[in-house]
């Protein structure tokens, strides 16, 4: 996928750890969202507790709940995009429709979803 920024930049939604890119959950959802993810970990517990006979079970159990839980937080969130040459920012609302917003002026930083770790922020796919 890729948008096609009315500045002429083209933004590419083609990698994981994308710096102009950002997930956010509307607050109306995020307690929604919790319960879910607390009823996938005490269904992981129970299912340890109840199926899991070795090591190697647990960790298939655990790695089906991540795979669970990262889709149950997609599900509850949508996608924010920066243009990285002149600052718009590409929010879809709850339709998945996206809109486009204007930054004030130039003082706007073009790296909003950048990593909240900043400079210190390095790629670790695990
Ligand atoms: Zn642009």
């Amino acid at each position: 996928m890729k948008i096609f920024c009315e500045c002429g930049y083209v933004i590419y939604n083609n990698s994981d750890a994308i710096s102009y890119k950002a997930r956010f959950t509307a607050n109306q959802d995020s307690s929604d969202l919790f319960d879910k993810i607390e009823e996938q970990i005490k269904k992981l517990v129970t299912n340890i507790e109840y199926t899991a006979s070795n090591k190697i079970d647990v960790d298939v159990l655990i790695e089906d709940t991540m795979t669970d839980v990262s889709e149950t937080i997609s599900d509850y969130s949508r996608t924010i995009y920066q243009c990285s040459e002149c600052g718009r920012l590409f929010i879809d609302n709850s339709q998945f429709h996206t809109h486009v917003f204007i930054p004030q002026d130039d003082s706007v930083p073009k790296n909003l979803m950048r990593s909240i770790k900043g400079d210190e922020w390095k790629f670790n796919p695990d």
